[in-house]
């Protein structure tokens, strides 16, 4: 009898083989069903975000991993040729406080190659055609033949046309317009890579990539991604000539969500619950924090018999993939306005918005998990984000194996089977980020949601 598979996940996109990772590194039995016999070649998302990264730190996803990217450090906003905002997202505190240019066949790889070091099992050209919600279990196409793969739990990683969603019988709620492109083009790396918002003649987003640069616009009815590098130019008087295309492709502007999420054991991640505008790049980050909040629920529900950690799941990240989903969609709808209906929306809101805010929101670190402790106050509120701080002696605060919950307390404490502990060294670095904090609970996923005085109850409840 084949070995009893605990999470099978649907679906080898990234956030598919992120999940994979995360849990098999957790030492779970996983299989990735992955219906394209090969990784696919198109560049699609460009960017990961830094705090983003910092939560695949659970996938096993390190500095040297990374060392291929290219940072970029936030955007401006220009109307015709006048500047009139502009976001640095270096004011953000942390270790990454970026996103960083890397094109996702590359994080792909890097991420398939972590699961299967973890032992994951990544069957490819296997094309799930049918859910059993309730079993649960699913059955596939492998070379021609049926088979049927049963786990304890399931996850739908399979993207917008999601076959799992159907199956637990949810609906694609939202709008999507048509008219958009994008396209990549060969342009030398400018001095200070931040991407740039064009408006005055219609939209066009200027995204520094680690080689050339992207361009995203809003198509007039008739025009192909083949004219954009004309339509920028026309939109866009700073624009050099001529664009030479690498990738171009039509793409629709989405402001989607699944109307649920999970049924019964078989859950949703990734573009299968949500499905994003691509203004911030915020499609597939959102997709990854997804995995990284799932991997660690699934393993204390495989593991310590804690199915109650699932529920979190669901109240923490659909909000925050709404969120991001409608503020994107939103952020390109004013954008796109014709000159002088909401001339320049983003000049009058900027000055209004604190800096770092704003930094935050732009490197996806301003997502809060609701529910969590925050009666400590401070530079840094349990519920957000952890900041990693570099200590004295060399290292950085934060275990960057991210394996389980941790406890970071002043004085050693007993903390359950499925926590760990680690000292919180007092440090005036420490200090400036977490005051006079005792203790501090971090999930793995980077998500800080305990800061204050020493815990006295550590139940799973207070992890969100
Ligand atoms: C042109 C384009 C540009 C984009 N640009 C950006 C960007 O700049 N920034 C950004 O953040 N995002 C961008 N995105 C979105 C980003 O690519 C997605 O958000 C991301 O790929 C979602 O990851 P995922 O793993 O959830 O889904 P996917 O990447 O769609 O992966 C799903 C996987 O499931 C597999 N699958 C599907 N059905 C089945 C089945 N029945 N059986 C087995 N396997 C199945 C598919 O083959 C695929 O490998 C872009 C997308 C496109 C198309």
């Amino acid at each position: 009898m084949a070995d009893a598979i605990d999470v099978l996940v649907v679906g080898g996109g990234p956030v598919g083989l992120a999940l994979g990772s995360a849990l098999g590194r957790a030492g779970l039995a996983v299989t990735v069903l992955e219906r394209s016999a090969a990784p696919d070649p198109r560049p699609k998302a460009s960017h990961v975000h830094g705090p983003v990264l910092e939560g695949l730190a659970c996938a096993g996803v390190t500095e040297a991993d990374l060392a291929a990217g290219r940072p970029m450090f936030g955007a401006r906003h220009r109307h015709r040729d006048r500047l009139v905002a502009e976001v640095d997202t270096r004011v953000a505190p942390g270790r990454w406080p970026w996103s960083l240019a890397l094109p996702q066949p590359e994080l792909e790889a890097v991420l398939e190659g972590h699961a299967r070091a973890a032992g994951v099992t990544i069957v490819r050209g296997a094309d799930v055609v049918a859910v059993d919600v309730d079993a649960p279990s699913v059955e596939a196409v492998v070379g021609g033949e049926r088979a049927r793969f049963a786990g304890t739990w399931v996850v739908g990683c399979d993207g917008a046309s999601s076959v799992v969603r159907e199956a637990i019988g949810a609906r694609l709620r939202g709008v999507t317009r048509e008219g958009w492109a994008l396209a990549d083009v060969d342009l030398p790396p400018t001095d200070d890579p931040r991407a740039e918002i064009v408006t005055g003649r219609g939209l066009a987003m200027r995204i520094p990539l680690r080689e050339g640069e992207r361009w995203v616009a809003a198509l007039p009815s008739g025009a192909g991604p083949e004219d954009v590098p004309d339509l920028v130019r026309a939109r866009d008087p700073l624009a050099p000539s001529p664009l030479g295309v690498r990738w171009s492709s039509p793409f629709r502007l989405h402001a989607r969500w699944a109307s649920r999420w999970r049924k019964g054991r078989v859950l949703l991640a990734g573009d299968a619950a949500h499905l994003h505008a691509p203004v911030g790049g915020h499609g597939m980050n959102t997709g990854l924090t997804d995995a990284a909040d799932l991997a660690w629920r699934l393993v204390l529900a495989v593991r310590h018999g804690l199915e109650d950690a699932l529920d979190g799941y669901l109240r923490h990240r659909r909000p925050a993939a709404r969120w991001n989903v409608l503020q994107a969609f939103g952020a390109a709808m004013a954008l796109s306005l014709p000159v002088g209906a909401l001339r320049t929306p983003i000049a009058r809101l900027a000055p209004r918005l604190a800096p770092v805010t704003v930094a935050r929101w732009t490197i996806g670190a301003d997502v809060r998990v609701p529910g969590t402790d925050r009666a400590s106050g401070g530079t840094v509120r349990a519920g957000l984000r952890a900041v990693d701080v570099a200590l004295e002696g060399g290292g950085w605060l934060l275990d960057p194996t991210r394996s389980a919950p941790t406890l970071l307390s002043r004085r050693e404490q007993p903390v359950p089977a499925w926590a760990r502990w680690a000292p919180l060294p007092d440090e005036p670095a420490v200090r400036a980020v977490y005051g006079d904090a005792e203790a501090l609970l971090l999930r793995p996923d980077g998500f800080l949601v305990f800061r204050g005085a020493a815990i006295v109850d550590l139940g799973a409840a207070r992890l969100g």
